[in-house]
C-alpha cells in the first residue's frame, strides 16, 4: 500500500440522502467507514426532488438512529385531505381527519418536507454519530478484486476498502466502473415540476389534489401537493407542447394563475422539466461481490408514487446488512452469498417499483384508447359507484402494496 493509500472497512460514494443513510447505518453497526462526495460541504442542492417520505422509511431511519424518524416527522407535514377532479368535476375526496402529526410516540403515515431538509436532518444525525466525510472529492474510478476495492479520486488519491456502497446517483461512476448497466426505457412525455413558497400568513388548506384534464389548462393533467412551507405543482405537457413555452419562470407565471391564486406566481422557487427514466441496473453487485449499488445509482423511477428515496433508504440499510454479514462470514463462499443476497433482494424490489411506476404512468398518460375510455367511464359513474372515484384517485401513484416479502430482517 502506498503512503497515500487510505483504507476503511467500507466506503460510501455519494453524500445524497441514500449515501447518508448508508453511512449512518454503517456507523451504528460499528463498521469503520468514510463517505467520499464530489461536491463541497456547503454545496447548494438545487431543483425539485423528494417531498414525500412513507411511514416505512421513517420507521427504518428511526431504527438505525433513534429520534431521526421522529425528527423528520416533526419537521414535515401530513396533508389530511386528498381530492381528485376530472375535467373540472370532483370525483373523489377523502378526509383522513388527522390533526396531530407530531405524536412523540407514533410515527405518522407519511411526512412531507423538501429533500433539502430531509438530507439536512440525516446529515445532522451523521455528524452526531461521528461519520467521516471527504468533501469536494469526485471519484474517478472503482475497481474490485476478490480481495477488496480500490477507489481512485479525480485528484489522484487512492482509497481501499473491503466493501463499497455506490450511492453516487443516476450517473454513478461506481456503477460504470464495475461494468454494470441500466436497463429500461425513458418516458416520452415531459412533466414540469414547480415548487412554490407558501404564504404562511394566509395558507391554503392542506389538500393533495390531482386534476385530470384540467379545463383551464387545455386538458393537461395538474397535480398539487403540499409540503412543509410550500407547494409542488406538477403539469403534464401534451405530446405537441413546446416545453420551452411553459418551463421558464415567465412561462410559469403565465399558466400558474389558471390553477392557483395569482399570488403564487411571485412565489416560485424552482421550475424543472423532466422526462423520466424507468431503469434498473442489471445487477446491484459486481462480479467479485465487493460493491453494492443503492438509490439512484441502482435505479431511476418516475416520481409518481414516491418510490425513489423511499426505496433508496432500504437499499442502503440492506446493503449494510449484507456487508455486516459478509464481514462475519467464515468462508469466501459465505461472504459472497451474503452480498449477493442483499443485491438480489433490492433488485427484486427495484423491478417491482419500476413496474409500479410504469402502471402509474400508463394510467396518467392515458395514451391508450382503452385507458382513456376506462377513465372517462369511471369519472361519469362515481356518483353511483364511489369505488371508481377511488380508482381514479389512486391510479396516478400505482399500486399501494410493496415488493415481495423481505428476506433480510433489520
Ligand atoms: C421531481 C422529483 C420528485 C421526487 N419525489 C420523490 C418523493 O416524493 N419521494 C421519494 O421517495 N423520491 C422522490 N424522488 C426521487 C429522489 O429525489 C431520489 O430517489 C433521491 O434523490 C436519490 O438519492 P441518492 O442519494 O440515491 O442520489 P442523489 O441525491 O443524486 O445523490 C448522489 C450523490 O452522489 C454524489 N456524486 C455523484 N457522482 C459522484 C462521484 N463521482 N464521486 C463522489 N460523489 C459523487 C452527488 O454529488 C450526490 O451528492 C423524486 C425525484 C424527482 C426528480
Amino acid at each position: 500500500m502506498s503512503e497515500q493509500t487510505k483504507k476503511r472497512t467500507a466506503i460510501v460514494v455519494g453524500a445524497g440522502p441514500v449515501g447518508l443513510t448508508a453511512a449512518l447505518t454503517l456507523k451504528s453497526r460499528g463498521i469503520s467507514c468514510a463517505v467520499i462526495e464530489a461536491d463541497p460541504e456547503d454545496r447548494p442542492r438545487p431543483g425539485s426532488r423528494a417531498i414525500f417520505l412513507h411511514n416505512a422509511s421513517l420507521k427504518l431511519l428511526e431504527s438505525q438512529y433513534k429520534g431521526l424518524g421522529f425528527t423528520l416527522a416533526r419537521n414535515g407535514i401530513v396533508w389530511p385531505v386528498k381530492r381528485t377532479l376530472y375535467k373540472g368535476k370532483e370525483v373523489y375526496k377523502k378526509d383522513y381527519g388527522i390533526t396531530n402529526t407530531h405524536d412523540p410516540h407514533k410515527l405518522p403515515p407519511f411526512t412531507a418536507l423538501h429533500q433539502d431538509e430531509i438530507e439536512g436532518h440525516i446529515y445532522e444525525a451523521c455528524m452526531h454519530a461521528g461519520v467521516e466525510f471527504i468533501w469536494g472529492t469526485p471519484v474517478a474510478d472503482c475497481q474490485t478484486t476478490s480481495e477488496g476495492v480500490t477507489i481512485t479520486t479525480e485528484s489522484g488519491d487512492v482509497w481501499e476498502a473491503d466493501y463499497v456502497i455506490g450511492a453516487d446517483g443516476g450517473r454513478s461512476v461506481v456503477r460504470n466502473s464495475v461494468g454494470l448497466k441500466f436497463e429500461g426505457p425513458r418516458t416520452q412525455d415531459t412533466f414540469l415540476v414547480v415548487d412554490l413558497e407558501e404564504d404562511e400568513d394566509n395558507p391554503l388548506p392542506l389538500e393533495r389534489i390531482f386534476h385530470y384534464q384540467h379545463p383551464a389548462m387545455g386538458g393537461r393533467n395538474v397535480m398539487h401537493v403540499p409540503f412543509k412551507g410550500g407547494w409542488r405543482v406538477d403539469l403534464q405537457l401534451l405530446e405537441n407542447d413546446d416545453p420551452e413555452e411553459f418551463k421558464d419562470v415567465e412561462g410559469v407565471k403565465k399558466w400558474l394563475p389558471k390553477v392557483m391564486d395569482s399570488k403564487y406566481a411571485d412565489r416560485i422557487k424552482w421550475v424543472s422539466s423532466y422526462r423520466f427514466h424507468q431503469v434498473v441496473a442489471n445487477s446491484f453487485t459486481d462480479e467479485n461481490h465487493r460493491v453494492l449499488l443503492a438509490g439512484e445509482a441502482a435505479h431511476l423511477f418516475a416520481p409518481f408514487g414516491a418510490r425513489g428515496l423511499n426505496s433508496g433508504v432500504p437499499d442502503a440499510i440492506i446493503a449494510v446488512n449484507g456487508i455486516e454479514k459478509a464481514l462475519e462470514s467464515k468462508s469466501d463462499e459465505e461472504r459472497q452469498k451474503a452480498i449477493y443476497a442483499s443485491a438480489k433482494e433490492r433488485r427484486i424490489a427495484a423491478k417491482w417499483n419500476r413496474d409500479g411506476s410504469t402502471t402509474a404512468l400508463h394510467h396518467l398518460q392515458g395514451e391508450s384508447p382503452e385507458m382513456n375510455m376506462k377513465r372517462e367511464v369511471a369519472a361519469s359513474l362515481t356518483a353511483v359507484a364511489p369505488k371508481l372515484g377511488r380508482w381514479l384517485d389512486e391510479g396516478p401513484y400505482g399500486p399501494k402494496f410493496g415488493p415481495p416479502e423481505l428476506t433480510t430482517k433489520y
